[in-house]
C-alpha cells in the first residue's frame, strides 16, 4: 500500500482540474514528483513555469510509467485513447483515477482497453469547477468544501478506493461514493440538464433579430441563469454525447414540466401556475434542509454552532408583540388545506416547526401562497384531495407536525413515510401510533423507542374500508395525541370519542369549530363525528403565550421593570404561566380581553416583584407545560423553593427539559434537584457560565433571560433551534433591554 507522499503522481491534461490536483499536491508536499503529459507542449511548459510539475511528457504513456498515482484530467471522450496509450507502461500496482463528469463511459472505456475494467481503476467526478479552463484557472483550493462522487465497482481494489479517498480527502473534499448509473442519472438531472438550457436559451435569444438590444437590457435573472453557459463548449459537447441516454430522460421530464406550464399559461389557469412556482420556490430550500438532515429552516452554516452571549443585568420595557402561537399556526396550514376553498391566515408564525407543516401540505398538492410578513393563503383541497408526495415527508425538529400527521396520514388513500431531524428523531412516536391503531391505522415507528421515521400505509386501511371511530381513554394528557386521534376522526366511521385526564390545549377543537365542523366538548371529553366537511375561513393568528412567557419572567425577574405584551392568546389551556407567576408573587394585569376567531386574546402588563418559592398546583402542570423552561428561572430567582411534581413530559421534550434545566442553573449556582416527574429549585444568587442547550429553543431563550439577575455573563451553546418558534428572538429582546449578542463558533 503505497504511503503519503507518494513517490510519483502523473497527470494526464493539466487544465483547470488536473493544475488544481497538481497545486494542492505541491502545496501539501503529498508527491515526490509529479509528472504529466498533456495535449500541448505549451501546458507543459506552462506548468513547468509555475512549479506544478517535474517533468512533462508529450507522450501520456512515459508520464505514467512509473507512478502510483495515475490521475486522467482530459475531456472524457479522450479516455479510450489515452487508456490504450498508457496499458503498457502501468504497472499491476498503480492506482488509476478520473475526474471526469461523465462517468459510464469512462467505465465502458477501461472495459474496452482492458477486457475488464482493472481492480486498481477507481472512477471519480469532483462536483467543483468554474466556467474556466486551462492550466492558468487551476486553484489549490477549488475542491474544499465541495462534493467528490466516487463510483467504485463491485471488485475495485478497497486499497486503491482508500487511496484516491485520501487523496480528495486532503483537498478537504466530501467524499460520497454511489454506483456508476446513479451518478450519471443524478448528474444528467442537477447539472447536464442546467447546462443544457442555459446554452440553449442564450443561443436562441442571440439569433432573434433584436438580440443587442435583448442583450443590453437583460436583467439579473438571465444573467444567473445563463451564467453557465459561459463553460467550455468542447467539454461539454462531450458530455452530452457521453451521458446521451440520462440526459435525454432529463429533458423529456423537463419538457413534460414546461408543456404543463405552457398549458397553464394558455388556459389562464391561475392555481396550477401557483402551484408549481410555490412548490418549486420551498423545495429548493426544503431539500437543502432535508440532505443536511438539519432543523428544517436552519441557516446555511448549519455546521457552525449558534451562540449567545448575555452580559449581566440590565431592566425590561417597552411594548412588544411576540411572534404568532405555534400551536395555531400549525393547525390553520392543516385545516386550511383540507377545507373547502381558501383560507386566509394573518400572524403565522414563521418559524421552522410551522413551515415544516406547510411544506408537508405543498407536498401533498395543497397551494399555499407565502408566507409573507405572516400572511399564507390556503387553496383548501377538501378532506379528500391531498395527493401522495413524492417522496418521504421531513418535518425537521417538529413533533407537532409528526404526530398530528399522522392522524391525518392514517386515513389517506396512500401510503406515506414522515422522517425528522437527529433531535425529532429520537422523541417518542408510540404514544400517537397506539391509539391510531386502535381505530384501524396501519403505522410503524422504529426501534425499541418507537421513535421516527414513521411509515403511515393508508392504502391498506381503505382498502379495508377505512377507520373506525373509537373511545379513547388518553393514559397521559397531551394535546399532540388527542388532536392526531381527533384528526383522524375525521375520516373515521361513527364517532370518535377522547378523554384526556387533564385539560391539554384545545386549539383543535376551536380551530375545527371555527371551520365549520361539529365538535362536542363535554368537561374532559372531546367527540367528532367523521364524514363531515371543514369550509375555509379567515385566521388572524394570535401571539403566543409560549413566547410571551419568557417576556413575563424577565419583566417579573428584572429590577425597575415595566412591560406590555400585546395581542397574546390567553387559551383557558394555555394560562398557566400566568397562574403560577400570579401564585409567585408576579405582578401581572391582564387587559384588554376580546375574541379573535374562537380563541380569547389579551394584553398583559407585567411590573417587576419579588417572587416567592411555591409548589406549583397540580392542575397547573398542563396548561404551562411548555413553559416550566422560564417558571425555572423564575424559581431561581424566587425566594425560598420551588417544586414542581407531575411533570414527567418534560422528560421527552426537544429535550430533557428536567434534567437539562437542573444542569444549567447548577452552572449558574442555583440548588436544583431533578426528580423523576419534576424538579425542586431553591432560589439563590445567580452567577455566570457555559449553558448547554441540546438545541432546545426553550432552554436556549429562558437562560437569556436570566442574564437579568446574573452576576457574570451567560454563554448559551446550540442556540440555532431558537428559530423554531421565535424568528427575531434577539432582536425583540434587545429591544426591551436584555444585552444580549449572538456570534458563531465551528461546532465540534
Ligand atoms: P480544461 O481546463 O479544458 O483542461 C483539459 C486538459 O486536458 C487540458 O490540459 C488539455 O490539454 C487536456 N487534453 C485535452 N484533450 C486531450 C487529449 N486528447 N489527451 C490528453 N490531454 C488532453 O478542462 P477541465 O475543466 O480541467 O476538465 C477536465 C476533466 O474534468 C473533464 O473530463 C471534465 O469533464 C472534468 N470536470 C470538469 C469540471 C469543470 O467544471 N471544468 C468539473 C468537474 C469535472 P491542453 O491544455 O494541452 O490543450
Amino acid at each position: 500500500m503505497s504511503r503519503w507522499p507518494l513517490r510519483q503522481v502523473a497527470f494526464v491534461g493539466l487544465g483547470l482540474i488536473g493544475s488544481s490536483l497538481a497545486r494542492l499536491l505541491r502545496e501539501r508536499g503529498l508527491a515526490e514528483r509529479i509528472t504529466a503529459s498533456s495535449r500541448s507542449a505549451r501546458t507543459l511548459a506552462t506548468a513547468r513555469q509555475l512549479g506544478l510539475i517535474d517533468i512533462g511528457y508529450a507522450d501520456p504513456a512515459d508520464a505514467v510509467r512509473g507512478a502510483d498515482l495515475v490521475i486522467l484530467a482530459m475531456p472524457v471522450n479522450a479516455t479510450e485513447a489515452v487508456m490504450r496509450a498508457i496499458k503498457p507502461a502501468l504497472s499491476a500496482q498503480t492506482v488509476v483515477t478520473d475526474v471526469g463528469s461523465t462517468k459510464g463511459n469512462v467505465v465502458a472505456a477501461a472495459q474496452a482497453v482492458w477486457g475488464r475494467v482493472p481492480t486498481t481503476f477507481v472512477p471519480g467526478h469532483p462536483i467543483a469547477g468554474s466556467e474556466q479552463s486551462g492550466v492558468l484557472a487551476g486553484r489549490a483550493n477549488l475542491f474544499a468544501g465541495h462534493k467528490v462522487i466516487l463510483t467504485p465497482l463491485p471488485d475495485t481494489d478497497p486499497a486503491a478506493l482508500q487511496l484516491v479517498e485520501t487523496l480528495w480527502r486532503q483537498a478537504e473534499a466530501d467524499v460520497l461514493t454511489m454506483s456508476v448509473e446513479k451518478h450519471d442519472a443524478v448528474l444528467a438531472r442537477t447539472s447536464h440538464l442546467p447546462h443544457l438550457l442555459a446554452f440553449s436559451l442564450v443561443d436562441t435569444l442571440a439569433r432573434e433579430s433584436h438580440n443587442l438590444d435583448i442583450f443590453r437590457y437583460a436583467a439579473g435573472g438571465f444573467r444567473d441563469f445563463t451564467r453557465i453557459a459561459a463553460s467550455d463548449p468542447l467539454m461539454w459537447h462531450d458530455i452530452f454525447l457521453a451521458n446521451r441516454e440520462a440526459v435525454l430522460q432529463a429533458l423529456d421530464g423537463f419538457e413534460a414540466g414546461t408543456d404543463a406550464l405552457r398549458q397553464a399559461i394558455t388556459s389562464g389557469d391561475s392555481e396550477t401556475l401557483l402551484g408549481i412556482f410555490t412548490r418549486a420556490r420551498a423545495a429548493r430550500e426544503h431539500f437543502t434542509h432535508m440532505l443536511a438532515g438539519t432543523a428544517y429552516a436552519k441557516s446555511m452554516t448549519a455546521e457552525k454552532e449558534l451562540i449567545y452571549t448575555v452580559q449581566p443585568g440590565g431592566r425590561m420595557t417597552g411594548r412588544v408583540r411576540v411572534p404568532g402561537d405555534k400551536s395555531i399556526s400549525h393547525r390553520s396550514i392543516m385545516l386550511g388545506s383540507l377545507a373547502d376553498g381558501i383560507t386566509d391566515v394573518t400572524g403565522f408564525l414563521e418559524g421552522e416547526d410551522a413551515l415544516a407543516t406547510l411544506q408537508a401540505f405543498r407536498d401533498m398538492g395543497v397551494v399555499i401562497e407565502g408566507p409573507e410578513r405572516g400572511r399564507v393563503r390556503i387553496h383548501g383541497v377538501g378532506l379528500n384531495g391531498l395527493k401522495a408526495p413524492p417522496g418521504p415527508l421531513y418535518v425537521g425538529n417538529s413533533g407537532t407536525s409528526m404526530r398530528l400527521l399522522s392522524g391525518i396520514l392514517a386515513a389517506q388513500a396512500f401510503d406515506t413515510v414522515m422522517t425528522g431531524d437527529a433531535s425529532l428523531s429520537k422523541r417518542p412516536m408510540e404514544r400517537i401510533a397506539k391509539p391510531l391503531r386502535l381505530m384501524g391505522a396501519e403505522i410503524q415507528t422504529t426501534g425499541e423507542r418507537g421513535t421516527p421515521p414513521v411509515s403511515v400505509h393508508g392504502s391498506a386501511v381503505r382498502a379495508k374500508g377505512g377507520l373506525k371511530g373509537i373511545t379513547y381513554d388518553m393514559p397521559v394528557a397531551s394535546a399532540q395525541v388527542k388532536s392526531g386521534v381527533l384528526l383522524a376522526g375525521l375520516w373515521a366511521d361513527g364517532d370518535t370519542t377522547v378523554t384526556e385526564p387533564a385539560p391539554t390545549r384545545d386549539h383543535t377543537e376551536r380551530m375545527l369549530k371555527g371551520f365549520g365542523y361539529d365538535v362536542q366538548v363535554s368537561g374532559p371529553t372531546v367527540t367528532i363525528r367523521g364524514g363531515g366537511r371543514l369550509t375555509a375561513t379567515a385566521i388572524d393568528v394570535p401571539a403566543d403565550i409560549s413566547s410571551a412567557a419568557f417576556f413575563l419572567v424577565a419583566g417579573s425577574i428584572a429590577p425597575n421593570s415595566e412591560l406590555v405584551l400585546e395581542h397574546v392568546g390567553i387559551n383557558p389551556t394555555r394560562v398557566g404561566v400566568i397562574n403560577i407567576l400570579k401564585a409567585m408573587g408576579g405582578d401581572l394585569e391582564v387587559f384588554n380581553e376580546r375574541e379573535v376567531g374562537g380563541e380569547p386574546v389579551a394584553d398583559i402588563r407585567v411590573r417587576s416583584a419579588q417572587l416567592k418559592g411555591i409548589r406549583i398546583p397540580q392542575d397547573q402542570v398542563p396548561l404551562a407545560i411548555d413553559e416550566f423552561p422560564s417558571l425555572f428561572i423564575a424559581a431561581a430567582c424566587a425566594e425560598g423553593t420551588t417544586v414542581l411534581t407531575g411533570a414527567e413530559e418534560l422528560r421527552v421534550k426537544e429535550s430533557d427539559r428536567i434534567q437539562v434545566m437542573a444542569d444549567g442553573l447548577v452552572t449558574l449556582g442555583i440548588k436544583a434537584e431533578p426528580t423523576e416527574d419534576g424538579i425542586v429549585i431553591e432560589g439563590g444568587k445567580l452567577g455566570g457560565g457555559e449553558i448547554i442547550s441540546h438545541g432546545d429553543h426553550r432552554i436556549a431563550m429562558s437562560f437569556a433571560m436570566a442574564g437579568l439577575r446574573a452576576s457574570a455573563p451567560i454563554v448559551i451553546r446550540d442556540c440555532a433551534n431558537v428559530a423554531t418558534s421565535f424568528p427575531d428572538f434577539l432582536g425583540l429582546a434587545r429591544r426591551c433591554g436584555l444585552a444580549i449578542s449572538a456570534g458563531e463558533r465551528e461546532s465540534v
